[in-house]
């Protein structure tokens, strides 16, 4: 968890939380005076088109809490016109159901919208909607566990829900804000913000404030999937780094000067031979990270498989050299360790193994020191940077000749920084180890 930054607060409350405050807005200030149908009209569309987008992206999870939330406050605006007490117990009890619902999607894997994952879940739902519907008769008496209490009552005057249904949402609310800060996925902040907002449509009881508040809950739901897909397509979901599609959108908007660093791993097809295509993996991200953090205003993309790319906008080839190049040292130094790191390599046997350790001996670049069943390992990377000259004008010139500078570092003997040849000829780099 990298705890609280800028952009984890940005995508936390965008979109969610921006679509929950204007609706408190909306109702709050009564700045828009909407007719019902106008309400309606929202409310219905916002759970068809969500249901319609989670099941088109295979979302059971945000399916089944569209599904959750529509079937529990058709209950409470069923019961509400009855005799006093159902209304009042049909909302109890989804300010108990809702919580518990939403803490199993929050936990359970995503299983995509199968028989398998279907079935259980509706029968659950209905056996919970005949729950509610015995409870809710008129001649029931409110059962004693929705008024249980553990806290003193007056601290909870403000609020109509009573005490079990406060702590199911302050529990699922902290559970689900966790999951976002371990995972950073938006259909846990989608979650999150939906049941904020059915709590608010809880606590206006029923009604227009109470339709827009679970109106906006389904369409927040709604804009996670929008989210979650775009997050698909432009990050990538190894390291995190922003994917192939996202670099292309950032060439859009690329004026000179600006300079391009190619950024291989070095002999890397040898390292997945070795220690396995799981700690290869691992290296990937540890190299992400150190990648993500580059200085000079650099922004990296994973490009392919183990190549990245380094945008520098507004700045030149002679400028951001010395980045790299304690980018590239940084890289070098850090180092990680693969559990039963021996074991991992003894699973290699006969030819396989003699290949990998034959390999691995004339790889240079890839260190090991063992500690106990760990082993320390670490890699070293390749950098060729570019920037627009007479003999490469656009941008895509300019990519051939930072992949023709990565090409030569490789040539001198990897782990380097080389820049490309301009007219000028080749740039005068900073000190260490520049080809
Ligand atoms: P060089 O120093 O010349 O770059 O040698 P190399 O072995 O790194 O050669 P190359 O860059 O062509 O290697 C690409 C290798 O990267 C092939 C494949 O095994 C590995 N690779 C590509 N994508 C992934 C991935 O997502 N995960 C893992 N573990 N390995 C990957
Ligand atoms: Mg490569
Ligand atoms: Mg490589």
């Amino acid at each position: 968890m990298d705890g609280w930054n800028k952009a984890t607060l940005k995508t936390l409350f965008l979109p969610g939380g921006l679509l929950l405050a204007l609706a408190v807005l909306v109702v709050q200030a009564r700045l828009l005076p909407f007719a019902p149908s106008v309400i309606a009209f929202y409310y219905l569309a916002a759970f068809l088109a969500g249901a319609l987008l989670a099941w088109r992206f295979h979302s059971s999870r945000v399916l089944f809490a569209l599904v959750t939330l529509l079937l529990a406050h058709r209950a409470v605006e069923f019961f509400a016109p009855g005799p006093p007490g159902a209304g009042r117990t049909a909302l109890q009890i989804a300010a108990i159901l809702v919580p518990l619902n939403f803490l199993d999607f929050a936990l359970v894997r995503e299983r995509g919208v199968t028989l398998a994952a279907l079935v259980p879940r509706c029968g659950l739902l209905f056996l919970e909607s005949v729950f509610v519907a015995v409870l809710c008769r008129p001649e029931e008496t409110a059962p004693a566990f929705l008024h249980f209490a553990v806290f003193p009552q007056n601290w909870f005057a403000w609020s109509h829900i009573p005490q079990p249904g406060l702590i199911l949402f302050s529990a699922c609310g902290g559970i689900l804000l966790l999951r976002y800060l371990m995972y950073r996925k938006p259909v846990e902040s989608g979650l999150l913000w939906a049941l904020a907002a059915f709590f608010l449509g809880l606590q206006a009881g029923v009604g227009a404030a109470a339709r827009v508040y679970v109106g906006t809950a389904a369409l927040i739901l709604l804009t996670s999937i929008i989210e979650n897909s775009y997050v698909l397509a432009y990050h990538d979901e190894l390291t995190a780094l922003p994917a192939r599609r996202a670099f292309q959108d950032a060439l859009l908007h690329l004026e000179e000067p600006y300079a391009i660093a190619a950024v291989d791993i070095d002999h890397f097809k040898s390292f997945n031979d070795t220690y396995g295509h799981d700690t290869g993996d691992q290296v990937l991200r540890m190299v992400a990270t150190r990648l993500a953090r580059v200085t000079g205003g650099g922004q990296a993309f994973r490009v392919g498989g183990e190549e990245f790319t380094i945008l520098f906008p507004g700045k030149s080839m002679r400028d951001v050299v010395p980045h790299l190049e304690l980018l590239r040292s940084v890289i070098e130094e850090a180092s990680f360790l693969v559990r039963g790191g021996q074991e991992r390599r003894a699973n290699f046997s006969g030819p396989e193994r003699r290949r990998a350790t034959r390999r691995k001996a004339k790889t240079a670049s890839i260190r090991g020191g063992r500690s106990q069943s760990n082993e320390e390992l670490s890699v070293t990377v390749s950098i060729g940077v570019a920037e627009p000259s007479a003999k490469a004008k656009e941008i895509e010139q300019v990519i051939r000749e930072a992949d023709k500078a990565l090409y030569r570092a490789k040539q001198a003997g990897r782990n380097q920084v080389a820049t490309a040849i301009t007219s000028r000829g080749r740039g005068k780099p900073a000190a260490g180890r520049t080809a």
